[in-house]
């Protein structure tokens, strides 16, 4: 179970969210709210992006997260999947994979890398797709579908998607949708960031957050969805 209890997040300039209190067990979770009301913000803080001052408590599965940086949180098996994913010169598409499973993976740099590409056929990516630098000059479904191969390869406990169905095609969304099925059904939490009608629609959340206003509200509402996808956020002002 992550946890958020009280928790501030500010950027240098001002406080974006406060009395923020959350918990994602397993199963599926949606976040929605209007733009710039601080989703991707409530993400990253849970990675401990540094670009962040987050204060109050964050823990998972009763593991104190607070004063753990971004990759030990990795290593505890949570993934966040970026809204705008970074480039990153120099770095190959599989090598990221690879230096990522280094630890406390049994299985070969060749099953790997078979795996990689295996799963860069299946999306449709490019040959060479593995030797590729990281979200260099990839178009924006691209890098989506990038970030959906390190979901399936690093296989985490909690899988934070900030609006991963963005640039992604049909054939891609469904690919989506099937993946985070079978993520639900292990028991994992998966959290979504997503106003897309057809991704919402495939799953019966466990809950609904709604971030507005500086805060955010958390339900087992699931007819949130619905009034939010006719009605905006209105109600939440
Ligand atoms: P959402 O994902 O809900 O659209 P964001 O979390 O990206 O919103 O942004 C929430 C607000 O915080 C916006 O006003 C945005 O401009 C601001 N913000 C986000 N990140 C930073 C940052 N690193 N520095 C300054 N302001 C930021
Ligand atoms: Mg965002």
């Amino acid at each position: 179970m992550l946890v958020l209890q009280d928790v501030t997040i500010a950027s240098e300039e001002k406080e974006i969210l406060n009395n923020v209190n959350l918990e994602f067990g397993p199963g599926i979770h949606f976040i929605v709210g209007p733009n710039g009301a601080g989703k991707s913000t409530l993400a990253h803080a849970v990675m401990s992006n540094p670009s962040y001052k987050t204060e109050g408590g964050i823990s998972f599965d009763n593991q104190d997260l607070t004063e753990l940086a971004t990759w030990e949180r990795a290593q505890l098996g949570i993934f966040l999947s970026f809204q705008n994913p970074t480039p990153i010169e120099g770095l190959s598409n599989f090598r990221l994979i690879k230096e990522a499973l280094a630890m406390g993976s049994t299985s070969s740099i060749m099953d790997k890398l078979s795996g990689f590409r295996g799963l860069a056929r299946d999306l449709n990516l490019p040959e060479g797709w593995d030797k590729k630098e990281l979200n260099v000059q990839a178009s924006g479904g691209e890098k989506k579908k990038n970030e959906l191969i390190q979901l399936s390869m690093l296989d985490p406990q909690v899988a934070i998607l900030d609006e991963p169905d963005s640039g992604l095609d049909v054939d891609a969304i469904n690919d989506l949708i099937e993946q985070l099925q079978q993520f639900a059904a292990e028991d994992k939490t998966i959290i979504i960031i997503s106003h897309y009608e057809k991704l919402l629609k495939s799953f019966v959340p466990t809950t609904v957050t709604v971030v507005a206003n500086g805060t955010t509200h958390q339900t087992t509402d699931i007819t949130t969805v619905d009034r939010v996808l006719a009605d905006g956020f209105k109600d939440f002002a």
